[in-house]
């Protein structure tokens, strides 16, 4: 069931806190925050599809909900930090109302389960990464008072595609997670541990949720899974990604279908040919290559060489003339010397990828990679990150500049929350929160549409530009280019 409500977008840190009100029989209102990847904001609307299934109401006022619910990521440090921080934030509005419920879920509950438990008595329930059909039921179950967290990890599950979905992304965008888990064994990667082997969704079951989508005004859908390329390869004879893409691609609604996470060794010919074939398959591909050198990429387990990166990035241009590139690489990964941070800051200068992910390298427990030495000590690593990001900057710095004066499609998302006075949008070439985005300074945007835009001046990473009105897209300014 896919219905297409909007839940208010709100900063934690604006929050009011309230007055202590009147008990209430039952929870009936919830608040979330999704942290993490899109992936993870799946799994937050699986959640919060079962609580209004079940009578709950949406709120996007956490100081008045009666269940505040915190959807975690925990794959490296960094984010586990995060998570912990925004517990303890809402936690804190506990403190006048007791009444209230606090559920942590998703992968830091998977993680570190019974040591937060421990460590974070305000949190009621805690549920790993396979429990969230079964929210509403274990709210359910009566909870005596003063009782410890609950801790809740059921075995490996997939989404089927039948559980209701509250959605959480504006009206025009949906991600449909096509696998959950990972096959792969990356040495410096939870993914597989904290997520399960690899399971990839009935076909059936995914056009039928593309065909909801598209009926419901969805214009733009992205397929996500940890790795979108590796879909069908645990179903010996299943239908892989290029039949998947081809069917969703049929329908009818969508004007733009994105592919996030991509296998660099698993660009093939076929997937190839059906996005050149397919206008409504944006030309984008997001491989993330991780390093440029071989020694390192062999320590890593990424089973791929340079040579290899560099001939699917032909490939690619080859097939898909003027695709855009995004790529995230990793600096600071044990044993990687300047020699090996070099060659990965000339692939990056070679290939010139649209848009650069760069991560420091985080040693997490029970991976490989974590013994490992010699390690590359934190202000190296965070100097060569910074060397990485300065080279992308150049070429992003240029790549905009040659856009100024061009007629651009743009999709319209609304008004910016820096002001009232700007529009954004997106470009095909800019997925949703990652890629930088279009501030549209002039003309009647309609939310959700696809709007012709004159692109007027290119800042560090984003555009501005102004909607070009019908009738007036045939007249040319001065220095305008097609
Ligand atoms: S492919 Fe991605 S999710 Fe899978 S193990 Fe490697 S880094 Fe982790």
């Amino acid at each position: 069931m896919v219905g297409r409500a909007h839940p208010t977008p709100v900063d934690i840190k604006t929050l009011k806190t309230s007055k202590p009100r009147t008990r209430h029989p039952a929870p009936k209102t919830v608040f979330s925050i999704s942290l993490g990847c899109p992936k993870n904001l799946v799994d937050t609307e699986i959640m919060l599809g079962g609580l209004t299934n079940a009578g709950w109401e949406v709120t996007g006022e956490a100081a008045a909900a009666d269940l505040l619910l915190v959807n975690t990521c925990g794959f490296i440090e960094p984010a586990c930090k995060e998570a912990v921080d925004t517990i303890l934030d809402l936690a804190r509005l506990k403190q006048d109302r007791p009444e209230v419920r606090l559920v942590v879920a998703g992968c830091l509950v998977q993680r570190y389960g019974a040591e937060l438990a421990k460590d974070l008595p305000e949190v009621d329930l805690f549920i790993g990464v396979n429990d969230f059909p079964a929210l509403a039921e274990l709210l359910a179950r009566p909870v005596a008072d003063g009782a410890a967290p609950l801790v809740h990890q059921a075995p490996p599950y997939a989404y089927a595609g039948v559980e209701p979905r509250y959605p959480a992304t504006p009206h025009h965008l949906a991600y449909l997670k096509i696998a959950e888990g990972c096959g792969h064994g990356c040495t410096f990667c939870l993914i597989p541990q904290i997520r399960g082997k690899l399971r990839s969704r009935p076909l059936k079951t995914l056009v039928q949720e593309a065909e909801n989508l598209a009926a419901a005004g969805v214009k733009e859908l992205i397929l996500v899974a940890q790795d979108t390329t590796a879909y069908g390869r645990d179903k010996p004879g299943h239908p892989g990604l290029a039949a998947l893409l081809r069917e969703v691609a049929a329908i009818d609604g969508f004007r733009w279908i994105r592919l996030l996470y991509g296998h660099p060794a698993r660009i093939t010919p076929e997937l190839l040919a059906v996005m050149a074939t397919n206008p409504r398959i944006l030309p984008y591909l997001d491989i993330p290559i991780q390093h440029g050198h071989d020694e390192v990429l062999r320590r890593m387990g990424r089973g791929y060489t340079r040579r290899d990166i560099l001939d699917t990035v032909g490939r690619i241009r080859k097939t898909l003339p003027g695709a855009t590139l995004r790529t995230t690489v990793m600096a600071g990964f044990p044993g990687e010397t300047e020699v090996h941070f070099q060659a990965l800051a000339d692939l990056i200068t070679e290939v010139g990828f649209d848009h650069l992910g760069v991560f420091l390298y985080s040693p997490e427990a029970g991976t490989k990679a974590a013994a490992w030495g010699p390690k590359v000590p934190r202000r190296e690593a965070r100097g060569r990150a910074r060397s990485l990001k300065a080279i992308q900057a150049k070429i992003v710095k240029a790549r905009l500049k040659a856009l100024v004066g061009t007629l651009q499609e743009v999709l319209v998302e609304g008004v910016s929350p820096e002001s009232d006075y700007l529009l954004t949008g997106r470009m095909a070439s800019q997925a949703p929160d990652i890629d930088g985005q279009v501030y549209i300074t002039a003309g009647t945007g309609l939310v959700g549409e696809i709007q012709p835009v004159r692109l007027t001046r290119a800042l560090p990473y984003d555009l501005l530009g102004e909607i070009v009105e019908a009738g007036e897209k045939g007249k040319r300014r001065k220095g305008e280019k097609d």
